[in-house]
């Protein structure tokens, strides 16, 4: 496919007075308190000089998102990924609504352990893109980010050029738990990106394994990026994650790097030929890029393109969003009955003494479980 078959659609969301203000505004998001609001952009004269928290309506979330109001969606993400009961609800209703808007993006996760150049290669990718037309959020998955503070994928020097591109949007991982809980705010944030009129978003992770279940299980298209090593190949990368890839980009194939590059591509070809497809009726292959000169760049974009001819017509597109969508029911459920468990009174007040007795060896396990679900009935 070329380029110019992709219709570029640039589209009328940006509010007349974007610039580079607009985009100096993505940064400070990083480290911003995800338990509160933004500040309002202290350029924006028209607004009070303290805002209340609550000065947004359910409506006026809704309405901003989809008029693609840079402000209100970046507010709409922090109310998303907010850790407080009563943000729960509202959240929970703008998202709700925004819904018959989103899914009209292309979602493709990209993996590598630190240092493969994933940052890079997706600086490179988005300006190309936008430049193509395109509105692209970059969300990144970092369960180790609140531990770490500003750790491998919060660095917010990171993605600078494309950072300020009007119709770029980098989010920082959300800060605060465990990987359910920051892929929950992810997914959410993509819905939000996509009503937005966001119709690229690239979601990066690091690897620490799970994650990359996680993010494979929210985005159509997975990328893996790799550099040729020497020796062990598949030094760094945990096991079974070449499964998950739609593609691995072999990147940092610039200089000297080239013939080796090269060679480690042609492996990896080989034993992806011997993989069961990640996705069905679509065959991964290896690819050679570099981030930096920006070579191989649009070719793998090319790669993604086909990817979504091939299965769009297949079915098999589809056919995964709808089973990403029954996943994440079933996940959520999981999550809420954990909570409304785990919350109760009766449940906080008995397990200690239930827990001594499993330790102790007093009661099975078995029996102890059932004695404390009995507990939801009371
Ligand atoms: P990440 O941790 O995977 O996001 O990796 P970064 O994008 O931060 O890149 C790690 C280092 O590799 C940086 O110093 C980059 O400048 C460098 N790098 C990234 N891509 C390339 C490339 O294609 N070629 C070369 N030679 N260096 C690269």
């Amino acid at each position: 496919m070329t380029d110019s078959e992709e219709t570029p659609r640039r589209p009328e969301w940006a509010p007349a007075d974007a610039g580079d203000a607009f985009a100096s505004r993505v940064m400070p998001g990083v480290n911003a308190s995800h338990d509160g609001f933004e500040q309002q952009p202290k350029t924006n004269l028209s607004v009070p000089p303290n805002p209340t928290r609550s000065s947004l309506t359910i409506d006026d979330y809704v309405a901003g998102v989809l008029a693609g109001d840079r402000a209100v969606l970046a507010r709409t993400i922090t109310l998303v990924e907010s850790n407080a009961p009563a943000h729960f609800e509202q959240a929970q209703e703008v998202l709700r609504r925004i819904l018959p808007h989103s899914g009209g993006a292309i979602r493709v996760g990209i993996t590598g352990v630190p240092g493969a150049g994933k940052s890079t290669l997706i600086e490179a990718l988005g300006i190309m893109l936008v430049e193509r037309g395109h509105k692209v959020a970059v969300l990144a998955i970092d369960p180790t980010s609140s531990l770490t503070r500003g750790s491998i994928l919060g660095d917010k020097t990171r993605m600078e050029l494309l950072s300020r591109q009007q119709n770029a949007f980098i989010r920082p991982s959300p800060t605060g738990g465990v990987l359910g809980g920051v892929a929950r705010k992810t997914r959410e944030t993509m819905l939000v990106c996509e009503a937005a009129g966001f119709d690229v978003i690239l979601v990066e992770t690091v690897g620490t394994g799970q994650s990359e279940i996680t993010v494979r299980s929210m985005v159509d298209f997975f990328l893996l990026v790799l550099i040729p090593g020497a020796g062990d190949e598949l030094q760094g990368i945990k096991k079974g994650v070449v499964e998950l890839a739609d593609a691995i980009a072999i990147n940092k194939a610039d200089g000297e790097n080239k013939i080796r590059a090269e060679s480690a591509r042609a492996e990896y070809n080989r034993a992806l030929h011997y993989l069961t497809p990640a996705t069905g009726g679509w065959q991964a292959r290896a690819f050679t890029c570099s981030a930096q000169t920006g070579e191989g760049v649009a070719n793998l974009w090319n790669v993604v393109l086909r990817f979504r001819e091939r299965t769009a017509e297949s079915g098999a597109f589809e056919e995964r969003r709808r089973e990403q969508a029954r996943e994440w029911l079933h996940t959520l459920i999981d999550e809420q009955l954990r909570a409304y468990f785990y919350e109760r009174e009766n449940v906080r007040e008995q397990l200690p003494e239930i827990e001594r007795q499993v330790m102790s060896g007093t009661i099975p396990a078995t029996a102890a479980a059932r004695q404390m679900l009995r507990l939801l009935n009371e």
